[in-house]
């Protein structure tokens, strides 16, 4: 029997409507060089039809590509909406890659436009002439676009003025792509993953449920993750959907410039990496500062150290540990607590620590790396962690590396994870992290957060290097906080760790380096570290004997 609903297509429009009909004097507030730029969802939503106006007369098509690559502000934002719901394909492009890799991404994708935020045209420029496709580039910026090789280019409010702030919105098959994605390219080269409208929609559903990360009309979103980086774990759409308030930080990430954000506009859910987190934290440290608005500190990318959430827990802030891919929309898995958990303080955090459970709409199951069976949720079995859901992809565009994908519909994540009874996911490394020493594996997450729990430790990395006799060994990069610099030794490191790990797990040498180099993404490069660690240490750090 069929039933008496309608096949009503699950796309962006919706929430489009939904934020400029019902929460028309909600605001969206975007740092600037100098001040802020501030207006309501009826002024966004009169822009976003203007540019849809503004990508039709430039030619733009149904399934046709549309870059961006821009800073969390409102342009992006409205990029976000028209693009997609004029049928066309939003496609965020990471400035920090690699040259080689953003010209990929582009001809991969066969980009018709790029929009540029003017303080990025020079790393756009980077590969100007190498980008046959694109017809056109469109400044995001008040004044003329700056003189750069990045030609034909015009003004995004030159190409918005004077149109009507209206647009007959087309009727959109909800499985039609409505933006893309590439990994960064951490394991490889980068895959192009495609959301459809329904995946976006499912996804922005999912990721406003409370026992996610549950935004309402009453919050103040800050996404510090970057809108060119996971969709911006698809809190751009949810907080569009809710009528919440945005505080978008553009490209102002320093702690000082966040903290002024969150002060000012009454920030209460911020979205970033731990890497943006530990910063903050050091800076909320040194000058005394609290951050009452604040409900809700995301933390997702990498795992969540539990240094930073006691030491945010001390600053009165509360973290959420989230767990995703660019392949799953980004939301796999959230750390809330179960009513039946967590009794007392020690139990939950050690809960909240965890990766948590499976969203809602999204399976998981724990596969061996060797049989690929079904292994038990014991809270200890270690092996690959798979998902399949309504927003995780089961293929990348042009069918690249189709081995991430099994027969029977599911991701493999290349996560090593264990989950525990409860249906708790903890991850212990990435496939290509975990230092396989004689035999049996050493998590270098589980190093790290022990490392970055030593009170003079700023940041830790740990990498295997390859060993004659252990096949290989862990090297430990340790940035110590400012006050501590070159005043704590390899012996003192140790001698923490040693009650804390098994003996066969102490790393082989401490390396005190001054930052960790990042990823694009803000994540530990562990691929750079790999080539540092190979090479001879320099004078001062002593390897172990
Ligand atoms: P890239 O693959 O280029 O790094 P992604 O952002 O898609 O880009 O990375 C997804 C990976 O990030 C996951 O497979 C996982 O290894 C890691 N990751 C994401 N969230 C967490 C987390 N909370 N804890 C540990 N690792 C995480």
């Amino acid at each position: 029997m069929r039933s008496t609903m309608p096949d009503y297509p699950l796309t962006i429009q919706h929430f489009l409507w939904r934020s400029t009909t019902l929460f028309p004097g909600k605001e969206i507030v975007t740092r600037r060089e100098q001040g802020y730029h501030r207006y309501t969802y009826r002024e966004f939503g009169e822009r976003v039809a203007q540019l849809a106006h503004g990508l039709r007369e430039l030619g733009i098509g149904p399934g046709d590509r549309v870059a961006t690559c821009a800073w969390n502000n409102y342009r992006h934002l409205e990029l976000y909406f028209a693009v997609p719901c004029t049928g066309a394909v939003l496609h965020t492009l990471n400035p920090r890659l690699f040259p080689e890799h953003l010209e990929f991404i582009v001809n991969d994708a066969e980009d018709r436009l790029v929009f540029v935020d003017a303080s990025l045209v020079p790393a756009l420029a980077r590969i100007a002439g190498k980008m046959p496709s694109v017809r056109q580039f469109v400044c995001l910026s008040d004044g003329p676009p700056p003189e750069s090789p990045l030609t034909p280019m015009l003004s995004y409010e030159d190409l918005l003025r004077d149109k009507p702030k209206t647009y007959e919105w087309p009727v959109i098959d909800e499985l039609d792509a409505a933006a893309m994605c590439y990994t960064s390219g951490t394991t490889g080269k980068p895959k192009g993953v495609v959301y459809s409208h329904r995946s976006t929609f499912l996804h922005t559903f999912g990721a406003g449920l409370s026992d996610c990360i549950g935004l309402t009309e009453r919050d103040c979103l800050l996404p510090v993750v970057p809108m060119f980086h996971a969709m911006a774990w698809g809190q751009p759409y949810v907080a569009t959907m809710v009528g919440a308030t945005q505080a978008l930080p553009d490209r102002f990430l320093d702690p000082a410039s966040l903290v002024e954000l969150i002060r000012q506009e009454g920030v209460t859910v911020a979205a970033g990496v731990p890497t943006v987190w530990i910063a903050l934290l050091q800076y909320l440290e040194k000058t005394g500062t609290r951050l009452p608005s604040v409900r809700t500190v995301v933390c997702g990318g990498s795992a969540l150290p539990p240094a930073l959430m006691e030491g945010m827990a001390r600053q009165g802030l509360r973290m959420l540990h989230a767990w995703g891919m660019t392949e799953t929309s980004p939301l796999g898995s959230v750390g809330v607590v179960k009513s039946t958990l967590g009794k007392t303080q020690e139990d939950e955090m050690r809960v909240r620590l965890k990766q948590g459970l499976p969203s809602a709409g999204v399976e998981a199951r724990l596969v061996s790396l060797d049989t690929g069976k079904d292994l038990p949720w014991d809270g200890q079995t270690i092996g690959e962690l798979q998902v399949r859901g309504p927003w995780v992809a089961t293929g990348y565009y042009r069918g690249a590396d189709p081995d991430r994908f099994t027969a029977d519909g599911w991701l493999r994540t290349g996560d090593v994870v264990t989950i525990d009874p409860e249906g708790y996911i903890q991850i212990a490394d990435r496939v290509k992290d975990l230092v396989k020493s004689g035999g049996e594996w050493i998590s270098s997450v589980e190093l790290e957060s022990a490392l970055m729990g030593h009170p003079k430790v700023l940041e830790a990395a740990v990498v295997g290097v390859p060993h004659p006799k252990w096949q290989e060994r862990p090297i430990a990069f340790v940035v110590p906080k400012p006050d501590h610099r070159g005043a704590v030794t390899q012996e003192e490191i140790l001698g923490f760790l040693r009650p804390k790990v098994a003996k066969w797990w102490l790393p082989d040498e401490i390396r005190f380096i001054d930052e960790i180099p990042k990823t694009s993404v803000g994540k530990f490069d562990k691929k750079l570290l790999r080539e540092q660690a190979v090479t001879p240490a320099v004078a001062g750090v002593r390897p172990s004997e």
